[in-house]
């Protein structure tokens, strides 16, 4: 359950060194800037190793990681996150990136991708700061279908405001559903949110990252092979409005 979950306390602590081991910083973060409540004697409370870049790009409940897999040689410069909450799934995805990496030596394929377990729906902003975020993948949720499980649904009025704070403005949010009306949920959320606008179909088909997200991932495949639709929407997020 959520209580074996481990939470850095914001994402200064989050030691991302074990998920993107190609991109760690050469500092010593002992010498790294601390702070300011922290003292050296308490080691637990200091910075871990920074990376060379931040994780820009997330897939939400990112099951099996056939977007990951995907994604990593078409955005090679994007360290890229899966966040799956079930524990044998992440460990899987993690296993498989692992493979690919040993497939590839001496080449940077696949370092670029990683899987964290974690529930999304909780302390996404742990995690990311304000405005890190360029891309956020929400594929196939789970659909809850009955009006009482709705609440479980991944796009919400207050999940959307954390998606808002962790993306930068015009950073994407990217929706694919084989369920009709969970599309209709989802843009209706996401529309009338006041940070958010829904891109152009014109837009939203010119971007590489929408025929990968309607064929790479493990349920768009099962969906294809069902002949079933897929429904997109995208949607951008915009400045902050002024105070
Ligand atoms: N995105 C993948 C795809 O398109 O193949 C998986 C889709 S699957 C229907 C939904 C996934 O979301 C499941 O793997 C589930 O465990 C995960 N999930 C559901 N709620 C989650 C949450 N709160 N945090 C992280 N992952 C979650």
């Amino acid at each position: 359950s959520d209580h074996q979950l481990v939470y850095p306390k914001s994402p200064a602590h989050m030691d991302w060194t074990t998920y993107f081991p190609a991109f760690v910083a050469d500092t010593d973060p002992i010498t790294t800037a601390q702070p300011a409540e922290t003292s050296l004697s308490n080691a637990t409370n200091l910075y871990p190793r920074k990376l060379t870049k931040e994780v820009e790009v997330v897939d939400i409940g990112c099951g099996f990681g056939g977007l990951l897999v995907a994604l990593a040689p078409a955005l090679p410069d994007t360290l890229i996150l899966g966040m799956e909450i079930r524990t044998s799934v992440a460990e899987y995805v993690q296993h498989r990136i692992a493979a690919l990496r040993t497939q590839n030596p001496g080449t940077d394929l696949y370092q670029n991708i990683s899987c964290l377990r974690a529930n999304t729906m909780k302390f996404l902003p742990n995690f990311f700061r304000k405005g890190q975020l360029t891309k956020a993948f929400i594929c196939f949720p789970d659909p809850h279908f009955k009006h009482r499980k709705h609440k479980a649904r991944i796009v919400s009025t207050t999940l959307n405001s954390e998606y808002a704070y962790a993306l930068r403005p015009g950073g994407i949010v990217y929706t694919i559903t084989d369920v009709e009306d969970l599309h209709n949920w989802m843009v209706q959320h996401l529309e009338t949110h006041p940070i958010f606008e829904r891109i152009s179909e014109e837009e939203q088909e010119a971007d590489p990252c929408v025929e990968i997200m309607k064929t790479e991932t493990e349920e768009s495949k099962k969906v294809g092979r069902n002949k079933g639709q897929k429904f997109v929407a995208l949607f951008r997020r915009l400045e902050d409005p002024p105070w």
